[in-house]
C-alpha cells in the first residue's frame, strides 16, 4: 500500500501527542502505538500527555482565549474558512488515514473529511449569525436584550469511530463562538488527533495566530478525566459510550459545568406493509453494515410488518450474501474490520447471547481468517423476540435484529422500548402513519426520518439523542447556543430609577 499521505500530513514513527508549544516537553516514554486494524502494522506512536503538560496547555489555552474571544466574530469565521480550504487540500491524505487507522472504508474516510469541510463552511456563515434577542422592557425608557458570549476553554473528548469529524463539529462551531479548544481523541485513533492538528498549526501560524486557540492532549481515560475535573473548562463535549457518558456527566456535574454528551444509538426502522421495498434494501444494508456496525446511528433493529416479514428477511439475507468484506482501502470492498480485537470478542459474545436467549441467526456471524488483521467479521442477521435482552443493548458490530409487529402502535412501542435514543426511521408511503411517527405520541428519538434510514445526518440539523444517548445537541441549526455563555442587559436611559414592584425607597 501506499503509505505518502502518512507524510503528507507531517506523521512520521514518533509524533508528539500534546500540542505544548513548548520545546523539550515531547515526552515519548510514555506513548500509545497506534496499530492499524486494516493489516495489523503499527502506524506510529503518539506520545501521552504528562500532569505538567496538561498544565502547560491549559494555562496557555486560557491566555489564547483572552486574545481570541476579542477577535470579531466574522474574522474568526474567516480563520475558520481558511481550515476548511486546507482540508480540501489534504482531503484525499486525510481520508486515507482515517480509513487506515480507524478501518471503515475509503468511500467513508473520504465522506469523513468532507462533513469537517461542510462544517467549516456552515461555522463561517454562522460567525454572521450569532443572533441574540431584543425584548421590550415593562420600564419606560428602558432598553432590553440578550446576547451571547464566548465561554471559555471547551474540552472535547471523542470517540475512535468518527476520528476527525466529531472533533470538528465541536471545534468549529466552538471557535466561530470565540471559545478555544482542547481536543482528547480516542486512544484508539490518536494519528487522526495529530494530523488535524498539524493542518491547524499551519493555518495558525499563516495568521500570526498565539499558540493555544486549538489544542491536543492524549491518552486514555484518565487524561480526559483531568479535563471532566478541571474548573477552568466550563464545557465537556463528549462523545462516547453510555458508560463514559454517565461517568463524564457525574464527574461535570459535580463542579457545576457544562456538559454536551452524545452517547450510544439503538437504532430501529420500522417497516410498513406500504413501504417501498428498494429503499428498505439500500437504507437497511448500508445503516447496518456501513462501517462495520460501528456507527452512533448505525441500524441495529429492523420493526417489520407480519405481511412483509418473510419477504424482508430473504431480500436482506440475500444481499448479506453478496457483501464483500475486506482491506477498506480497496474500493470493491463494502465491508472493513472491526477497531480491534477486543470488539470482535464482544461481537461474538453476543451471537453466543443471541443464541442463548433463542434468537435464530438468519445470517451467521463469525471472525473472518485470513483478511490481513484478526478483526474481520461476518455481519449477521438474527431473528429475535420484540423484547429480547440482547437487543435491547447497543454491540458496537455488524448485528442486525429482525422483529415482527401487528399494528403501529406496537411497533411504535418496540421502538421505543430500548434505552437509547438517538436515531429512527420508518419505511412508508402512508402519510397517516409518517405523521403518526414524527408526532408526539411517535417516536421519542432525537432524529426521526421518513423513508431514510437511521445511519448518519445531515450537518445543517442539530445532531444527538434523548435518554441514556445523553440529550446533547452538536452540529447545525441553533446548537452552538451551547458554546456561549447568555447575558440578559437592561438599560435605562432615563432620568429615573423606578425599583421593582412598586417599591418605593425615599431616602
Ligand atoms: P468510549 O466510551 O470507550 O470512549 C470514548 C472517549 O471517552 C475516549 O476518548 C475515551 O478515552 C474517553 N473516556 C472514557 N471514559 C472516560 C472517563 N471516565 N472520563 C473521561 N473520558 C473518558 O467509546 P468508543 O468505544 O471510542 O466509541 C464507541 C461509542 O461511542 C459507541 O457507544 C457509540 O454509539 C458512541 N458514539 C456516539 C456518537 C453520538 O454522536 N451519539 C458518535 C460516535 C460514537
Amino acid at each position: 500500500m501506499n503509505k505518502d499521505f502518512i507524510q503528507e500530513l507531517g506523521l512520521s514513527a514518533d509524533n508528539d501527542g500534546s500540542s505544548t508549544g513548548q520545546q523539550g516537553m515531547h515526552n515519548p516514554a510514555a506513548h500509545i502505538s497506534s496499530a492499524s486494524p486494516v493489516d495489523g502494522a503499527e502506524i506510529g506512536r503518539v506520545s501521552v500527555t504528562t500532569p505538567e503538560q496538561y498544565e502547560a496547555i491549559i494555562e496557555r489555552a486560557t491566555e489564547a482565549f483572552k486574545h481570541w474571544r476579542t477577535v470579531p466574530a466574522p474574522r474568526r469565521g474567516e480563520i475558520v474558512r481558511q481550515y476548511g480550504e486546507a482540508l480540501r487540500e489534504h482531503k484525499d491524505a486525510l481520508g486515507r488515514l482515517v480509513s487506515y487507522e480507524m478501518g471503515k472504508s475509503l468511500q467513508e474516510g473520504w465522506g469523513e473529511v468532507q462533513e469537517m469541510i461542510d462544517i467549516c463552511d456552515f461555522a463561517v456563515g454562522l460567525s454572521r449569525q450569532l443572533h441574540g434577542f431584543t425584548m421590550h422592557s415593562e420600564r419606560p425608557l428602558h432598553r432590553m436584550y440578550e446576547q451571547y458570549h464566548p465561554l471559555g476553554i471547551v474540552g472535547v473528548i471523542s470517540a475512535f469511530n468518527f476520528p476527525v469529524a466529531v472533533w470538528s463539529w465541536n471545534a468549529m462551531i466552538a471557535l466561530v463562538c470565540g471559545d478555544v479548544v482542547v481536543w482528547k481523541p480516542s486512544e484508539k485513533a490518536p494519528l487522526c488527533g495529530v494530523a488535524c492538528q498539524n493542518i491547524w498549526a499551519k493555518v495558525a501560524a499563516a495568521n500570526d495566530l498565539p499558540e493555544g486557540i486549538s489544542n491536543l492532549i492524549n491518552g486514555d481515560y484518565t487524561v480526559g478525566e483531568w479535563m471532566t475535573k478541571d474548573t477552568r473548562v466550563p464545557l465537556i463535549s463528549a462523545t462516547g459510550s453510555t458508560r463514559m457518558g454517565k461517568a463524564v456527566a457525574q464527574t461535570v456535574a459535580a463542579r457545576l459545568g457544562k456538559s454536551l454528551l452524545e452517547l450510544g444509538g439503538n437504532n430501529a426502522i420500522i417497516i410498513t406493509p406500504s413501504a417501498d421495498m428498494d429503499l428498505v434494501l439500500t437504507g437497511a444494508l448500508f445503516g447496518a453494515v456501513g462501517t462495520c456496525g460501528q456507527r452512533c446511528t448505525s441500524t441495529r433493529r429492523l420493526i417489520i410488518h407480519e405481511s412483509r416479514y418473510e419477504e424482508v428477511r430473504d431480500k436482506l439475507a440475500k444481499a448479506y450474501g453478496q457483501l464483500k468484506i475486506g482491506d477498506p482501502l480497496d474500493e470493491k470492498n463494502h465491508v472493513g474490520p472491526l477497531i480491534d480485537a477486543q470488539s470482535v470478542e464482544t461481537y461474538l459474545k453476543a451471537i453466543e447471547g443471541i443464541k442463548a436467549e433463542g434468537g435464530k441467526m438468519v445470517v451467521d456471524g463469525g471472525r473472518i481468517d485470513g483478511l490481513g488483521s484478526d478483526c474481520y467479521v461476518q455481519p449477521c442477521i438474527a431473528e429475535v423476540e420484540a423484547d429480547s435482552k440482547m437487543a435491547q443493548q447497543e454491540t458496537f458490530a455488524p448485528i442486525l435484529y429482525l422483529m415482527k409487529y401487528r399494528d403501529l402502535d406496537e411497533a411504535i412501542a418496540i421502538q421505543n422500548s430500548v434505552p437509547q435514543g438517538l436515531s429512527s426511521a420508518i419505511m412508508t408511503t402512508n402519510m397517516r402513519e409518517s405523521e403518526r411517527f414524527l408526532s408526539a405520541t411517535g417516536s421519542d428519538c432525537g432524529i426521526a426520518n421518513v423513508n431514510i434510514g437511521t445511519s448518519g445526518a445531515e450537518i445543517g440539523g442539530a445532531f444527538g439523542g434523548e435518554k441514556e444517548t445523553g440529550g446533547g445537541r452538536e452540529s447545525g441549526s441553533d446548537a452552538w447556543k451551547v458554546y456561549m455563555r447568555r447575558q440578559t442587559n437592561t438599560i435605562n436611559y432615563s432620568t429615573e430609577l423606578p425599583l421593582a414592584q412598586g417599591i418605593s425607597f425615599n431616602l
